[in-house]
């Protein structure tokens, strides 16, 4: 099984990875459970190299960055759990290239698609939950945790309006790998949604 996490900085991506693995072990599954950018060692040094340049390196050169870096994670670290039976929980995936890199940087977004799927061997989850807040409330909530939004600083104004816009549009073109949430409401809830989807999952 494999399951993604999307959505804009500050939505609460990590939240729910982490209540999703305690009750999927506590059921008796092994997870793994990493992200992109920086799910491996290679990775780590990628995601070093797009967030400390950000803004200054070419749109397609971000792009095939961090295409490089899902071609081995995926190869090294998702294949083989996933073909030993594992549960494979991940922090970004594709989704995430094709509406900051495709929308937010004005590349191709069916490009931007076909790199990723390219760079994964066609590897697409079996469920994507898709956490949606308005990015101004997300760093609302970043800043009260004092917690950095990422780029808000060098980006203008609309760049996570339109990422925020695109990821929904992606969830309406897939409706069956996607499950959206309004993340604006309790943690504890938006928890117990996945839980149930992720069980009827299992058991189809
Ligand atoms: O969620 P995480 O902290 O891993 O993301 C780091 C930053 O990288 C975020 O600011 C996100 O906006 C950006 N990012 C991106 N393109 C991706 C994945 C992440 O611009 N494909
Ligand atoms: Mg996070």
């Amino acid at each position: 099984l494999f399951i993604t996490l999307e959505g804009g900085d500050g939505v609460g991506k990590t939240t729910q990875s982490a209540l999703l693995e305690e009750w999927l072990t506590g059921i008796g599954r092994t997870v793994v459970r990493t992200r992109e950018p920086g799910g491996t060692e290679v990775g780590v040094l990628v995601r070093d190299i797009v967030l400390h340049h950000r803004g200054d390196i070419a749109p397609r050169a971000e792009a095939l960055l961090y295409a490089a870096d899902r071609a081995h994670h995926i190869a090294t670290v998702v294949r083989p759990a996933l073909a030993r039976g594992e549960v494979v929980i991940q922090d970004r995936y594709l989704d995430s290239s094709v509406a900051y890199q495709g929308e937010g940087r004005q590349l191709d977004a069916d490009e931007i698609r076909g790199l990723s799927l390219w760079a994964a061997a066609g590897l697409l989850p079996d469920l994507t939950v898709l956490l949606d807040l308005d990015p101004r409330v997300a760093r609302r909530r970043l800043d009260a945790d004092d917690k950095p939004f990422d780029r808000l600083e060098s980006e203008q104004e609309d760049f996570h309006a339109r990422v925020r816009a695109h990821f929904l549009a992606i969830a309406d073109s897939e409706p069956e790998r996607f499950l959206v949430l309004d993340a604006s409401r309790p943690a504890d809830q938006l928890a117990q949604e996945i839980r149930d989807r992720v069980e009827a999952l299992a058991a189809a």
